[in-house]
């Protein structure tokens, strides 16, 4: 079980989470907490603070950390008193957090391999109370520090997990402790690398961890509990009255989580597919109501053809015209190339006889790739786009669905156009200036006659 942000943002969150836990008794059960709300992006404050060598900065994020965490200790407190080792645990993160982001300060330098270590004080800090919570409760929970199993390689900020090591360490140091009957807290989000140097596997990536977990550990199921009634046909921050969506399949809501939709990192489904373990996303606020759930195969995919709607922000589209390509063979081979050698994944691609298009959302090597390429051909780069993208299982098989798409934004300047053959969407680019208005036309032609089945 996978708690976001803001399922354990505060005391009476984690009180919350640990009844929903302990309805789960019966089961051997693993907890994977994230930050409290806002934490992950205080410390990215201080990380700037310590950047820009701006102490008042880095003074105001770490005194709001403190006392958030501090209310949630005191409010445990006021119930029950903590156990010596939380309390221990609690005080020592709380000193250690402010030793190293002082002696970052100080060091005029914040690397990614400290960054990924102030980043993990918020998943520790989280888990360190969770775990007081859910004993208050009367359950049997232990702290677990997940570095111990979830071994990652070497690449700080967006680590990659070591799919064999998580395994091995999930069943030789969780396993038996959850066979006992322990009720394990963990952290979502963290590493650790050979080294044991904290990692972290990139931001929203507790949901990425509890995947990870689960799957090493053969779970029966691995439940993702946020702040909405599951997955739903959009955005609900960007359209009125989005539907919740009782049924997704794997394919559906993998590509839902690559393209944007943020209730799933884009990673999230790969593990679970793997071995087929179904992930129900619920909300925390609403345990009764019985959220999404994603299986191999939708077995009542929707009429429309279109399941929900996503959208991907800060995309950057590189074009390269070359009149080589014109009959000749190895050309997108050699483009490719330079993208593997910066490891810069393309999202989005389009070719025409003399032209090729592409997406990218890490721009840390874009100089470098744009000069590697510009060997082969003209290159313009196009910023400020965004992708958005419909999903649904059979949608390739339906006919008329572009021009229910494309007829409902006449108006709009697009980009790349792409849908596979035997695929689950169709996406296409557009200025960002136009995002909202895009999505909102397209929920209202795609669900605005949904009936609701909750
Ligand atoms: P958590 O902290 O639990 O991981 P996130 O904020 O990362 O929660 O993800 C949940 C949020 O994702 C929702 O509050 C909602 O704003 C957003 N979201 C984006 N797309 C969708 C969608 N298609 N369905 C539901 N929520 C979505
Ligand atoms: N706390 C991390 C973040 O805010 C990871 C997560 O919440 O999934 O990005
Ligand atoms: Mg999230």
């Amino acid at each position: 079980m996978k708690f976001g942000g803001t399922s354990v943002a505060d005391y009476e969150a984690m009180r919350s989470v640990a009844e929903i836990v302990a309805d789960r008794r019966q089961k051997q059960t693993l907890v994977v907490a994230s930050a409290i709300g806002g934490a992950t992006d205080l410390l990215m404050g201080i990380s700037k603070a310590v950047t820009k060598q701006d102490r008042a900065g880095l003074d105001t994020a770490l005194a709001r950390l403190r006392a958030r965490h501090l209310q949630i200790a005191s409010d445990i407190c006021s119930v029950f008193p903590m156990t010596k080792s939380g309390q221990q645990q609690f005080d020592d993160l709380i000193k250690e957090l402010q030793r190293h982001a002082l002696n970052c300060f100080d060091a005029g330098e914040m690397s990614p391999a400290a960054l990924d270590r102030l980043l993990s004080f918020g998943e520790l800090l989280s888990t360190t109370l969770l775990a007081e919570v859910c004993r208050l409760q009367g359950l049997p929970a232990v702290f677990f520090d997940v570095r111990q199993v979830l071994k990652t390689d070497e690449r700080h900020n967006n680590a990659q997990p070591d799919l064999t090591a998580i395994s091995k360490c999930a069943s030789q140091r969780l396993l038996p402790l959850l066979q006992e009957g322990q009720v394990c807290i963990t952290q979502g989000f963290i590493g650790s690398n050979a080294s044991g140097d904290t990692t972290t596997l990139g931001r929203g990536g507790s949901d990425y961890s509890a995947t990870l977990l689960g799957t090493a550990l053969n779970a029966d199921v691995i439940e993702i509990w946020t702040d909405v009634d599951g997955v739903m046909s959009a955005d609900p921050r960007i359209v009125h009255n989005p539907k919740p969506i009782p049924l997704l399949s794997f394919d559906e809501a993998a590509e839902l989580a690559y393209f944007g939709a943020k209730i799933l990192h884009p990673s999230s489904l790969i593990p679970a597919i793997g071995k087929s373990i179904p992930v129900v996303v619920r909300n925390t606020r609403n345990p009764e109501h019985r959220g999404t759930t994603i299986l191999p195969r939708n077995p009542a995919p929707n009429p429309s053809g279109v399941c929900s709607i996503s959208f991907k922000r800060n995309i950057t589209v590189i074009n390269i015209t070359s009149t080589r390509m014109l009959m000749a063979y190895g050309f997108l081979s050699k483009v490719f190339e330079v993208f593997n050698r910066y490891r810069t994944s393309v999202d989005m691609i389009s070719t025409s006889e003399v032209s090729v298009s592409m997406t990218i959302d890490d721009l840390s090597c874009l100089d470098e790739i744009c000069e590697a390429l510009s060997g082969y051909g003209k290159i313009d780069v196009v910023r400020e786009q965004c992708i958005v993208c419909l999903v649904g299982q059979g949608l390739g098989q339906l006919p008329g669905i572009a021009a229910r798409v494309f007829s409902s934004i006449p108006d709009v300047n697009l980009g790349i156009i792409s849908h596979c053959l035997d695929r689950d969407n169709l996406g296409f680019t557009i200025p960002e200036a136009y995002l909202e208005d895009v999505v909102q036309r397209l929920h209202q032609q795609f669900f605005a006659d949904v009936e609701v089945t909750v």
